[in-house]
């Protein structure tokens, strides 16, 4: 039986359009825009309404401290690198984190890839300077081009029809790795092929025998191995372009009720998370877990204003606060901000996010970060919640399952001459595929406490 929305719910879908919207893009024409946006709405959904149900009890598990979020993949996904074996890089590195997470803290882990749909980027800076000559800002693949001529930077509609398909052939890849064979946990070892000869991948190659050795051990005494063959992974990206996520937005058959459709997980970043704001409106009407990205300037007010506008009701697992704090500020700003929720608003799942709050840019012009300050902010979010109280629930970073030289530091001690041998990000810089296993034995050592 389909059950029909209620018109109201329906109408409140638009409700975002007569709101302010900041960071959405002057497109090249009003008309290609609706054009585009109607033929959006007859494509079929990218992900089902029972997915998004599922992870969203999972996330409840990990606000209480029964599961643990590891979030992860580009700043920007770009049409160009979806190919297929960046995509399996990136999820053998999430895999790879997620066995030694699971393994070091005896915790289950959600997987999700910042994948299927990251292709739009909020821009602090609206023009883009280089010798002289000032462009539009690139906004994403979505958007407009990296190239710096005025007709790439110019957004165009039809980029969303793009991002759609390129959402929906990298979500094929990862439903095929994740339930074909390849995630099966009897693998562990052949993730990690070639990649013996430096000590975060001798380590992996030491946890991966010890695994080995379990499942043998289990497989002997009659085990049943079904829940090894395959894994949830869930997408998600930054719900920024409101015309596209309109279009995304159904309602679901079994209840009437909204999802958006674009990924199972959608977040609302640090710079458009008004409270009276459209993408506040938008996402307070699906019924998808959502987050909200909050910065050291957040206060508790804040805080609480946004979990009484984004989950009325308290439900667990609904809203998860993804702190990007700064290594320099988490331990002042980030205890307090958990105090007061745990005191006066309803269950939320905490996520740190390590990345934003500590970018800065090289004395050779990279925007890049340094890895060990990388995790001591996230070290700076256990204590935090140590020290409040309140559950550290998940891990949200920017990676990539390739050799690239984005990242200062970190076992291999990439320092700044390095940056430039393969400084490949178009936005923000990138833990490559050493680092994340790397900070995946550390963050496993936090959590277990
Ligand atoms: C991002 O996640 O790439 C981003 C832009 O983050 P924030 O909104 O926290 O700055
Ligand atoms: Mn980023």
């Amino acid at each position: 039986m389909t059950i029909e929305a209620d018109p109201a719910v329906l109408r409140g879908l638009d409700n975002w359009r007569d709101l302010p919207a900041s960071q959405q893009p002057e497109w090249r024409s009003a008309e290609e825009l609706r054009a585009v946006t109607e033929e959006l709405a007859t494509y079929p959904p990218l992900v089902f309404a029972g997915e998004a149900d599922k992870l969203r009890e999972e996330l409840a598990k990990a606000s209480r401290g029964e599961a643990f979020l590891l979030q992860g993949g580009d700043c920007a996904e770009t049409f160009a690198e979806s190919t297929a074996d960046n995509i399996r890089n990136k999820i053998r590195t999430i895999l790879q984190m997620a066995v030694v997470l699971t393994y070091g803290a005896s915790l289950p882990i959600i997987k999700m890839g910042r994948m299927a749909g990251q292709y739009a980027k909020p821009r602090s800076n609206t023009m883009e300077e280089r010798d002289g000559v000032e462009l539009p800002a690139y906004r994403g693949d979505a958007v407009n081009g990296h190239a710096f001529t005025p007709e790439s930077r110019v957004p165009d509609p039809n980029r969303l029809l793009s991002s759609y398909h390129r959402s929906a052939t990298t979500l094929n890849l990862i439903r095929a790795f994740t339930w074909g064979g390849f995630a099966d946990l009897r693998r562990v070892h052949e993730w990690n092929r070639g990649f013996t000869s430096n000590p975060a991948y001798k380590r992996y190659e030491a946890l991966a025998a010890e695994i080995d050795r379990a499942v043998r051990f289990m497989a002997a005494a009659g085990a049943d191995f079904d829940a090894l063959k395959t894994v949830d992974f869930y997408s998600s990206h930054e719900a920024l372009l409101l015309d596209y996520e309109r279009a995304m937005t159904r309602i679901d058959s079994r209840t009437g009720l909204p999802y958006n459709t674009s990924a199972h997980f959608l977040w609302i970043g640090e710079r458009t998370r008004e409270i009276d704001g459209a993408h506040v409106d938008l996402l307070s009407r699906v019924r998808n877990p959502i987050g909200v990205k909050l910065g050291p300037t957040t206060t508790p007010e804040t805080a609480l204003a946004l979990q009484e506008r984004l989950n009325p009701d308290g439900e667990p697992g609904r809203l998860t606060f993804i702190t990007r704090m700064g290594a320099g500020r988490i331990r002042e700003v980030l205890p307090d901000l958990l105090s007061a929720v745990a005191r006066e608003g309803s269950p939320v799942t905490w996520v740190c996010d390590p990345m934003h709050g500590n970018t800065f840019a090289s004395p050779s012009g990279y925007k890049t970060r340094r890895f060990d300050v990388v995790l001591d902010e996230v070290r700076g979010f256990f204590e935090s919640h140590e020290q409040a109280g309140t559950v550290p629930g998940g891990l949200h970073v920017e990676l990539t399952g390739d050799d690239v030289t984005e990242i200062l530091g970190g076992g291999e001690d990439i320092d700044e001459g390095a940056l430039s041998r393969r400084y490949e990000t178009l936005v923000d810089p990138r833990l490559n595929h050493q680092q994340s296993l790397e900070m995946a034995f550390a963050v496993a050592e936090m959590l277990r406490g």
